[in-house]
């Protein structure tokens, strides 16, 4: 079982230093914290893994505002999220882009959780399976790629998808590639174990309750479960 925290814009390094002096990660689970970029030094080196929120596919170049995978290695990073929803929502991310970062990362010696996940829209529409078709279509094949379901309509919301929503999704993601699947979209200490239960759930992605080490670390207990 693998549980990912992504902090999104929260925590400075001061935050950090004091998020890792109170976080006690449990033995069994394998724990990764994404905090913003200008916190990594300080999470790097606490006994967790740390991974970055995003990677940039060139090794260097004119690209303001991004950072390459060559970076996060000298400094320690072992890995990046690519393809959240709020990247692909705000900022332009397409399928294509998400694919050059994974493939630039995973060259370069990171690891990478993927994200994938249907809009509100498109799932009222009956369109899920064909997004996630989509989506996943482009991920490469690597030994150190995860894939993170994140239905968009549960991120940050509180309306987590039910534990037989999650199944579904994460069966036919494995149909369609060979990486463990995580869950993400407002996973909470109360809803983690029965999540995390379901056969083809193989940890999860945690945002909001990332940001508390208490609550982080109730999630990664769920995960021995
Ligand atoms: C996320 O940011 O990947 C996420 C799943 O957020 P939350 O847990 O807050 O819904």
């Amino acid at each position: 079982m693998l549980v990912a925290g992504n902090w999104k814009m929260f925590k400075g390094p001061s935050e950090t230093v004091a998020f890792f002096d109170a976080f006690d990660p449990p033995l069994g689970v394998d724990v990764v914290v994404c905090p913003p970029y200008v916190s990594l030094a300080r999470a790097v080196g606490r006994g967790v893994t740390v991974y970055a929120q995003n990677v940039h596919w060139d090794a260097e170049g004119a690209y303001t505002g991004e950072i390459s995978a060559r970076m996060l290695v000298e400094l320690g990073v072992e890995g990046a999220i690519v393809g959240h929803s709020e990247r692909r929502q705000y900022f332009g991310e397409t399928d294509e882009t998400v694919a050059r970062r994974a493939e630039a990362a995973l060259d370069a010696g990171l690891g990478v959780i993927a994200c994938v996940g249907e809009t509100d829209d498109e799932r009222a529409s009956g369109r899920t399976e064909e997004v996630l078709r989509r989506q996943v279509a482009v991920l490469p094949r690597h030994e150190r790629l995860v894939i993170a379901y994140e239905p968009v309509w549960a991120i940050g919301t509180g309306r987590t998808a039910t534990p037989a929503i999650a199944q579904e999704a994460h069966a036919l993601i494995k149909s369609l590639h060979r990486a463990p699947v995580l869950y993400g979209g407002s996973v909470k200490p109360d809803n983690a174990v029965e999540l995390m239960a379901q056969t083809d759930v193989d940890g999860a992605l945690v945002g909001g309750a990332s940001l508390d080490p208490e609550s982080f670390r109730a999630i990664c207990v769920a995960a021995l479960v």
